[in-house]
């Protein structure tokens, strides 16, 4: 033990810990962070570092909010936790009522649990039991090609197949994906009607529901399509009684320039699945809601249609208050100026770099910018570009985690010009050299 205390910390770190989405081989010692400010982290020998992709997609308003920070301790000191069956808290009501106002009308009750992909555990099971407590068998679902919805089992199942679910592939249950709606999307609109009337069996579709990343699959490299494509699939589903799901544990939470991702379009999907952003990203935390039309299958004498799922945390009263915390600053202009003046530098800037030898394509929604690369290997998440990409900012004290050959900026609201500016300095930098 006393050992221990003569190394740093990145040398403990890798004597007992094992990191997400990390081969412990060949991975570089961590990066101790000690402190967090504004889109800033700070490690421990005081550089500083630009946090270009909101770790992980998660922060809104910036690392250690003191808003946030104090509503939180506020409520530590108050109630920490308590069981969410049988009982309730004042945190959980007032977010309940604030999100179903920011949400569709057709939005009608949310539940909670703790991440991103128990929300999409959740909207999955909510879908398949609605058909079963009807007394209809509708067990097909319906996802797009190189999905990403998280990583426990049903959320990998009606995510694409790839390299992250390749050693579970065999036991992952059967979805359909349909192709990624490239252009306009008409094949992937005659994919799903083909689907569609291909399963009808006495007069039904056996589909139960189609789960999307509204406007941007995130993991699949920032793929962007377009509001009118989405419009239509979810409008197509509607006819045909198909349950729709929006995953916008991402888009969500002014990502896409719009509070939600489906705020650019007037068709309301059934169910909702939030996470990442849904506590200014300071916290894990996920919620689902539902409209009423699903709600109202549960809602019934029979205790066989009860929603047989919980949490042990389920609505923690810390997650809850951080989560109003991040409403009230949504509340305040500054951030949709800020989310503003993000998406018109994304703009300015791609058009600068569009000519670019290298760059393949640019694509941009809301704040978030995608350039991808040109490149002589198959586009792919190993692709080489990334590491060496990943090392050449961080060198430079700009985080940006490239995915495959895809360099994407999704920063946090509050970053500054001076520090936007940085990062595009950066990217410029790279593909010079
Ligand atoms: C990150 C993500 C998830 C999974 O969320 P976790 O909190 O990491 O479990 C699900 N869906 C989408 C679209 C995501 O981006």
């Amino acid at each position: 033990m006393c050992n221990n205390l003569d190394m740093n910390l990145a040398e403990r770190d890798i004597q007992s810990i094992w990191h997400p989405y990390t081969q412990m081989k060949t991975a570089a010692l961590p990066i101790p962070i000690v402190r967090g400010e504004g889109a800033l982290l700070f490690d421990e020998n005081g550089n500083e570092y630009i946090d270009a992709i909101s770790s992980w997609w998660v922060n809104v308003h910036g690392h250690s909010h003191p808003y946030i920070a104090e509503k939180v301790y506020e409520q530590f000191k108050t109630l920490e936790h308590v069981i969410f069956a049988g009982f309730t808290h004042p945190k959980a009501v007032e977010l309940a009522e604030r999100l179903l106002k920011k949400l569709p009308e057709n939005q009608n009750r949310v539940f909670f649990s703790d991440n991103g992909s128990t929300a999409v555990e959740v909207a999955l099971k909510m879908a398949l039991q609605y058909w079963h407590n009807k007394g209809e068998k509708r067990i097909n679902i319906l996802a797009i090609d190189g999905a990403y919805h998280g990583d426990t089992f049903g959320a990998m199942a009606v995510s694409g197949r790839s390299a992250f679910t390749a050693a579970f592939d065999d036991l992952l249950f059967d979805v359909i994906h349909l192709p990624f709606p490239e252009k306009n999307g008409e094949t992937t609109i005659q994919h799903l009607k083909s689907q569609i009337s291909s399963r009808f069996n006495q007069d039904k579709s056996q589909i139960s529901c189609f789960i999307f990343e509204p406007l941007v699959q995130g993991a699949a490299g920032m793929r962007m399509y377009s509001p009118e494509v989405l419009q239509e699939m979810i409008s197509i589903c509607r006819e045909n009684n198909i349950i729709t799901i929006a995953d916008e544990v991402m888009t969500g939470f002014g990502r896409t320039g719009k509070f939600f991702a489906t705020d650019y379009i007037s068709e309301n999907p059934d169910i909702f699945c939030l996470s990442k952003g849904l506590t200014g990203g300071t916290m894990a935390f996920g919620i689902t809601s539902c409209s009423s039309k699903i709600y109202d299958t549960f809602f019934s004498d029979d205790k066989m249609k009860t929603f047989f799922h919980g949490h042990s945390f389920t609505a923690n009263p810390v997650a809850c208050a951080a989560s109003c915390a991040s409403l009230d600053l949504f509340e305040e202009q500054e951030t949709w100026e800020n989310i503003s003046r993000i998406e018109q530098s994304h703009c300015e800037f791609a058009e600068k770099i569009r000519r670019n030898d290298l760059v393949e394509d640019i694509c941009q929604q809301g704040t978030i910018l995608a350039i991808e690369l040109k490149t002589g290997e198959e586009t792919s998440y190993f692709n080489s570009i990334r590491d060496n990409a990943y090392d050449f900012f961080i060198k430079r004290g700009v985080l940006l985690r490239p995915l495959g050959n895809v360099i994407y900026v999704l920063p946090p609201y509050c970053i500054t010009e001076v520090q936007l500016a940085k990062v595009y300095e950066v990217i410029e930098e790279f593909l010079g050299s």
